[in-house]
């Protein structure tokens, strides 16, 4: 498929144009008789700041109460009786605690992104779903890069997260980093 804006050669499951990020619309070849039902344009548009904040909202809720729930089965560490007491076994616990979630979030993160869902459960909710910069689904390393560059999206006063209100194709600066697209499924 080629970009009608700026001649580039797609590949034909793409959404956008990898060279201009132009919007592709897949259109038949043969323009006979037949075919000339109009056919709507695949419904695809960057989800901006608000959508994309009430999505993680949602998630940071379900990441919350699972995690609580796995730290209380494994034993409670973490420590939700023992706070007077900083020991080095209660640090061990902290420690223990905040390793065990960091990679609750991330496998919730890039599993449920590299799926054929392609989104998270709070994503989901709202209607929104994350693609390459071609429109379609991310592997599971593009989704573990995309989930690790919040690191630095959060750095500055999350002026990373921000981005995703004013920049030209909606992006966070961790979809920048990684690659990736959030859209409007509905
Ligand atoms: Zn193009």
């Amino acid at each position: 498929m080629f970009c009608p804006q700026c001649g580039s050669e797609n590949d034909d499951q793409a959404l956008f144009c990898k060279t201009c990020g132009a919007k592709l619309t897949n259109l038949p070849e043969d323009t006979s008789l037949q075919q000339q039902i109009p056919v709507p344009p695949p419904r695809v548009d960057y989800a901006g700041f608000w959508r994309r904040f009430v999505a993680f909202f949602i998630d940071a809720i379900i990441l919350g109460i699972v995690t609580g729930i796995l730290t209380f089965i494994s034993g409670g560490y973490g420590g939700f009786n023992n706070y007077a007491d900083f020991g080095p076994g209660h640090l061990a616990g902290i420690m223990f605690s905040n390793s065990f979630s960091i990679v609750i979030a991330w496998l919730y993160y890039a599993l449920m992104e590299s799926s054929s869902r392609q989104a998270t459960l709070g994503k989901m909710a709202i209607g929104l779903l994350v693609t390459d910069m071609e429109g379609r689904r991310i592997t599971f390393m593009r989704a573990t890069g995309r989930h690790f560059s919040k690191i630095i999206s959060g750095m500055i006063l999350m002026i990373g997260y921000f981005m995703a209100g004013f920049t030209a194709r909606k992006q966070a600066l961790h979809d920048m980093i990684a690659g990736t697209l959030v859209l409007v499924s509905r």
